[in-house]
């Protein structure tokens, strides 16, 4: 693997095979939680965005199962789990 290969090379090297269910959901209501703008900051797969409403919302497609976004929001903000058997990431080299 090259030395310059950047962040999105890399991670377009895993595969995520979806869940069912999404294994993280936004708690209802906590859509405008400063945590969640936070955690626009912080998740290295960038999947939480700011809509013009300035709701946080989350795509849960891409997910690195890294916790970070669980550290900084917390379970009142986020209901998040591991995705169930056979789904979630699969690390090649990312
Ligand atoms: S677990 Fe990691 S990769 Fe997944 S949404 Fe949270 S911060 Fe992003």
């Amino acid at each position: 693997m090259s030395e310059a290969m950047g962040l999105k090379a890399k991670l377009g090297l895993d595969v995520f095979k979806p869940g069912k269910v999404a294994h993280i959901k936004i708690r209802p209501g906590m859509e405008k939680d400063s945590r969640l703008k936070t955690a626009i900051l912080v998740c290295p797969a960038g999947l939480y965005s700011e809509n013009e409403k300035g709701e946080v919302e989350l795509t849960i497609d891409g997910c690195l199962e890294c916790g970070t976004c669980r550290l900084v929001c917390g379970a009142e903000v986020l209901d998040w789990d591991y995705p169930e058997g056979g789904a979630g990431v699969q690390y090649r080299f990312g």
